[in-house]
Protein backbone atom coordinates (compact mmCIF):
# COMPACT_ATOMS: atom_id res chain seq x y z
CA UNK A 1 0.00 0.00 0.00
CA UNK A 2 1.26 3.58 -0.87
CA UNK A 3 1.58 5.84 2.35
CA UNK A 4 -0.73 8.15 3.44
CA UNK A 5 1.07 11.15 2.85
CA UNK A 6 1.33 10.27 -0.78
CA UNK A 7 -1.97 9.67 -1.20
CA UNK A 8 -2.86 12.60 1.22
CA UNK A 9 -0.96 14.23 -1.64
CA UNK A 10 -2.60 13.16 -4.61
CA UNK A 11 -5.89 14.76 -3.40
CA UNK A 12 -6.38 18.45 -4.59
CA UNK A 13 -6.23 21.17 -2.35
CA UNK A 14 -10.50 21.25 -2.40
CA UNK A 15 -10.89 17.66 -2.24
CA UNK A 16 -8.32 17.66 0.81
CA UNK A 17 -10.58 20.69 1.88
CA UNK A 18 -13.83 19.11 1.82
CA UNK A 19 -12.20 15.74 3.70
CA UNK A 20 -10.76 18.03 6.31
CA UNK A 21 -14.32 19.42 7.10
CA UNK A 22 -16.05 15.86 6.82
CA UNK A 23 -13.96 14.47 9.69
CA UNK A 24 -15.05 17.10 11.86
CA UNK A 25 -18.29 15.58 11.37
CA UNK A 26 -20.01 18.33 8.90
CA UNK A 27 -22.67 17.10 6.53
CA UNK A 28 -22.11 17.81 2.62
CA UNK A 29 -24.92 20.73 3.04
CA UNK A 30 -22.60 22.30 6.01
CA UNK A 31 -19.92 21.85 3.69
CA UNK A 32 -21.27 23.11 1.04
CA UNK A 33 -22.41 26.25 2.64
CA UNK A 34 -19.42 26.64 3.89
CA UNK A 35 -17.56 26.74 0.69
CA UNK A 36 -19.99 28.22 -1.19
CA UNK A 37 -20.76 24.97 -3.36
CA UNK A 38 -23.59 22.79 -3.78
CA UNK A 39 -23.90 19.63 -1.75
CA UNK A 40 -24.03 17.99 -4.68
CA UNK A 41 -20.34 18.82 -5.55
CA UNK A 42 -19.38 17.98 -2.26
CA UNK A 43 -20.10 14.78 -3.20
CA UNK A 44 -18.45 15.18 -6.26
CA UNK A 45 -15.20 15.91 -4.46
CA UNK A 46 -15.63 13.23 -1.87
CA UNK A 47 -16.32 10.26 -4.29
CA UNK A 48 -12.56 11.63 -5.67
CA UNK A 49 -11.26 11.28 -2.01
CA UNK A 50 -12.95 7.70 -1.89
CA UNK A 51 -11.41 6.72 -5.00
CA UNK A 52 -7.88 8.15 -4.57
CA UNK A 53 -7.57 6.81 -1.17
CA UNK A 54 -9.24 3.54 -1.95
CA UNK A 55 -11.88 3.28 0.27
CA UNK A 56 -15.37 2.99 -0.29
CA UNK A 57 -17.20 5.21 2.44
CA UNK A 58 -16.90 8.50 4.11
CA UNK A 59 -16.67 7.01 7.71
CA UNK A 60 -13.68 4.88 6.45
CA UNK A 61 -12.13 8.21 4.70
CA UNK A 62 -12.32 10.16 7.89
CA UNK A 63 -11.04 7.05 10.26
CA UNK A 64 -7.85 7.14 7.58
CA UNK A 65 -7.17 10.53 7.38
CA UNK A 66 -7.50 10.89 11.54
CA UNK A 67 -5.51 8.15 12.29
CA UNK A 68 -2.86 9.67 9.81
CA UNK A 69 -3.09 13.02 11.32
CA UNK A 70 -2.61 11.35 15.20
CA UNK A 71 0.74 10.16 14.13
CA UNK A 72 1.85 12.41 11.30
CA UNK A 73 2.49 15.80 12.58
CA UNK A 74 5.12 17.89 10.31
CA UNK A 75 7.51 20.95 11.65
CA UNK A 76 6.35 24.78 9.94
CA UNK A 77 10.26 25.32 9.37
CA UNK A 78 9.10 28.78 9.70
CA UNK A 79 7.78 29.06 13.07
CA UNK A 80 8.78 26.03 14.12
CA UNK A 81 4.82 24.78 15.31
CA UNK A 82 4.33 21.31 14.63
CA UNK A 83 0.93 20.95 12.54
CA UNK A 84 -0.95 18.37 10.57
CA UNK A 85 0.26 18.28 7.18
CA UNK A 86 -3.45 17.85 5.89
CA UNK A 87 -4.46 21.03 7.17
CA UNK A 88 -1.40 23.18 6.44
CA UNK A 89 -2.11 26.29 4.79
CA UNK A 90 0.11 25.51 1.81
CA UNK A 91 3.14 22.99 1.06
CA UNK A 92 6.21 23.71 -1.43
CA UNK A 93 8.33 20.93 -2.29
CA UNK A 94 12.24 21.59 -2.34
CA UNK A 95 15.01 19.61 -3.50
CA UNK A 96 12.18 16.32 -3.56
CA UNK A 97 11.54 17.49 0.08
CA UNK A 98 8.22 18.68 1.39
CA UNK A 99 7.69 21.48 3.57
CA UNK A 100 4.38 22.04 4.73
CA UNK A 101 3.32 25.82 6.31
CA UNK A 102 0.48 26.75 9.01
CA UNK A 103 -0.22 30.31 7.61
CA UNK A 104 0.25 32.94 5.37
CA UNK A 105 2.82 34.62 6.70
CA UNK A 106 5.43 31.66 7.14
CA UNK A 107 4.70 30.95 3.42
CA UNK A 108 5.73 34.37 2.47
CA UNK A 109 8.86 34.15 4.52
CA UNK A 110 9.81 30.83 2.93
CA UNK A 111 9.60 32.10 -0.72
CA UNK A 112 11.25 34.93 0.13
CA UNK A 113 14.81 33.04 1.32
CA UNK A 114 14.11 28.84 0.98
CA UNK A 115 17.61 28.34 1.15
CA UNK A 116 17.82 29.94 4.81
CA UNK A 117 14.91 27.64 6.03
CA UNK A 118 16.41 24.64 3.64
CA UNK A 119 19.82 24.50 5.35
CA UNK A 120 18.29 23.98 8.71
CA UNK A 121 16.62 21.25 7.96
ZN1 LIG B 1 4.20 28.78 10.66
Amino acid sequence: MTDFPELLNSLTEREREVLDYASRGMTNKQIGATLFISSRTVQGHLQHVFEKLGVGTRTEAVALMLQYAETAMVRDVVCGRMIDPAKAFAVREKNGQQYFFCCPLCLKEFDADPDRYLAAT
